[in-house]
């Protein structure tokens, strides 16, 4: 008599549940539903084709370094389709200058001295104030948990955080460096705090120095996207799955444990029986699901912050683009409304035809995010009003896109690691076969979403055996 198949079930169709579903299709070995609430697939990444252009309303690419997103992308047939961005200069604004960002800088921290003794974008007393890193002792305990913005003021001081570091990494997490979470953000700093004491002397010694280039070579890139946007990920992942597998416009509202089994209440008013389930949605959403289990309350304690995008198109004569770079972040010192602006057109060659510029500007910071519910014009014009004080704006856009993401980022505060192990245990002990994945919870980036994807497969695959 064979054994009879074990079924999962997928909540949530963005990257993480989609990765997920592909790779446990590969496996071969469990029926699986794929339930997503909305009429597509992709969650976050949605990318929209309008008069030649490639606008990203969502992420625009990911990290080359952390290699799932590459492999996946290949896995499923689109390896020739993966472009790498243009590495032209990049600006941080501060007081109405577009200073460029120090070269060696990772994440604002120095790894080469020479640029950041000769920037203008720190005063004298910043730099010295950032050389005391080399005397400082270590900032914290061994395996406690710092805000980011503590541990890199007290390394390197307030202007360089300030000027540098804040505009960049808020760039990333929307969010507050002074609440977010250092180990569980960016445990690499902590390691090489631990290891180097210096930052700056750690992060020198474990930089790979640059690969010497063949005269004519290419320099590698540090992200990349898919030619025809990364909606073409999502597309194809959907392709490669039975479409029976994929329940789109269909919610999971409730689920509880039924035997040795789980029950899945949809929103169709169907019942399922499940072996296993794997929940991806944004966190809200799982607690909810699970709202009869005290311990997934914590998860209230996750903020989410709300941000809005503005991509513009225009012709090429109408913006004089003074600056030869390929975007810039706003300090908080610098007293505009825009967040970022990125110059699409040349981060990314293959987003716009040729003769014509697409701007991207972000709105809305952590405790400031009013701005997003303007109106669409409002927000235009708040966009080309800051742009205009750097760059020369005629007119407005011949079109544009506004994007709202609302409650959309999570923010990973000071302890989130430990309020993450917490759940996951309870879950393990109370709702054993019941898996959390996706961007609340171990990374945010794409490829880290499709590493959770691949690891709760294993997970998956573990417990069925056992
Ligand atoms: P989501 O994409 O949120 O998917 C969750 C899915 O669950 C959704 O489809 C939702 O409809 C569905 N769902 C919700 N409730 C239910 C329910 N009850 N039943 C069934 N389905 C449900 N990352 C990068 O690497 N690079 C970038 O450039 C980048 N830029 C970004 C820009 C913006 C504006 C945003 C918002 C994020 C950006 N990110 C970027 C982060 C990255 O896009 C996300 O972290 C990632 O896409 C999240 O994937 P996910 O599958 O975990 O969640």
């Amino acid at each position: 008599m064979t054994a009879e198949r074990k079924k999962v079930a997928i909540i949530g169709g963005g990257i993480t549940g989609l990765s997920a579903a592909f790779y446990l299709y590969k496996e071969g070995n469990m029926d699986f539903t794929l339930f997503e609430a909305t009429d597509h697939l992709g969650g976050k990444i949605q990318t929209v084709k309008h008069e030649g252009f490639t606008i990203e309303r969502g992420p625009d690419s990911f990290v080359a370094r952390k290699k799932s997103a590459s492999k996946l992308a290949a896995d499923v047939g689109l390896e020739s389709e993966l472009v790498g961005n243009y590495k032209g200069q990049a600006f941080v604004l501060n007081n109405d200058t577009l200073y460029p960002i120090p070269g060696g800088a990772i994440m604002g921290i120095p790894t080469e001295l020479g640029p950041f003794i000769e920037t203008e974008l720190f005063s004298a007393s910043g730099k010295a104030r950032a050389a005391l890193d080399f005397i400082l002792p270590r900032t914290g305990r061994e395996n406690e948990d710092q805000s980011l913005g503590g541990f890199f003021r007290k390394r390197l001081g307030d202007e360089i955080v300030e000027n540098l570091i804040e505009p960049l990494l808020s760039g990333i997490y929307a969010g507050d460096i002074d609440r977010l979470s250092l180990m569980s953000t960016f445990p690499q700093f902590y390691e090489v705090e631990r290891k180097y004491r210096s930052l700056i002397l750690g992060m020198k010694k474990t930089t790979p120095a640059p690969k010497k280039q063949e005269e004519g070579a290419k320099k590698p890139s540090n992200f990349l996207t898919l030619k025809n946007g990364l909606e073409s990920l999502v597309k194809a992942i959907e392709n490669a799955l039975p479409p029976e597998s994929i329940r789109k416009k269909t919610a999971a509202e409730s689920l509880r444990k039924y035997d040795k089994k789980y029950e899945l209440r949809l929103s169709s008013g169907e019942k399922e029986r499940f072996d296993a389930v794997l929940i991806t949605t944004p966190h809200m959403t799982a607690r909810k699901l699970l709202e009869d289990y005290s311990f997934m309350g914590i998860l209230r304690d996750i903020p989410t912050t709300t941000v809005a995008n503005v991509a513009m198109a225009f012709d090429e004569e109408k913006v004089n683009l003074t600056k030869d770079g390929t975007g810039f972040v706003v300090s908080r010192n610098a007293n505009y409304t825009i967040t970022a602006c990125t110059f699409t057109h040349r981060k990314w060659l293959h987003t716009t035809p040729n003769g014509k510029v697409l701007l991207r500007t972000y709105v809305g910071r952590p405790g400031n995010s009013e701005i997003v519910e303007a109106t669409d014009e409002e927000i235009i014009d708040v966009s080309l009003h800051d742009l205009n004080r750097l760059i020369d704006i005629k007119g407005r856009p011949d079109f544009y896109f506004v994007t709202r993401w609302r409650e959309a980022m999570p923010q990973y505060t000071v302890g989130h690691q430990f309020r993450i192990q917490a759940v996951k245990e309870n879950l393990a002990k109370q709702l054993p076969g019941v898996f959390l994945a996706g961007s609340s919870y171990e990374g945010v980036g794409i490829p880290d979403c499709i590493d959770q994807g691949i690891d709760a497969v294993k997970k998956i695959t573990e417990y069925m055996k056992g």
